[in-house]
């Protein structure tokens, strides 16, 4: 069971940004990722990271939604994972 609440309110912060799942929920096993067994989206919470392949999917959520309703909700930062996963992904949706 989960011990520590910052990594409890990092995990249902998760949710509120649209992991509607779990690590370990239906429909998330995502071939090319390493399993992962210390993930903070699995539903016990035993860490405070936060693993790639769940990462991934809360971006993918939000450029769905840059892509819907033509808004932008991503800011790209210049360093880092996400930069670089924003630069693999460059040209989505515009
Ligand atoms: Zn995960
Ligand atoms: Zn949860």
């Amino acid at each position: 069971m989960p011990k520590n609440t910052r990594d409890v309110a990092k995990h249902e912060t998760g949710h509120l940004l649209g992991y509607t799942t779990h690590h370990d929920g239906p429909v998330t096993d995502v071939r090319g990722y390493p399993a992962e067994q210390r993930c903070n989206m699995l539903f016990t919470v035993p860490a405070a990271y936060t693993c790639r392949k769940c990462s991934d999917a809360l971006v993918a959520f939000w450029q769905g939604m840059e892509y819907k309703t033509g808004e932008r909700y991503l800011t790209a930062p210049k360093t880092g994972r996400l930069a670089r996963l924003m630069q693999r992904c460059k040209g989505y949706g515009r």
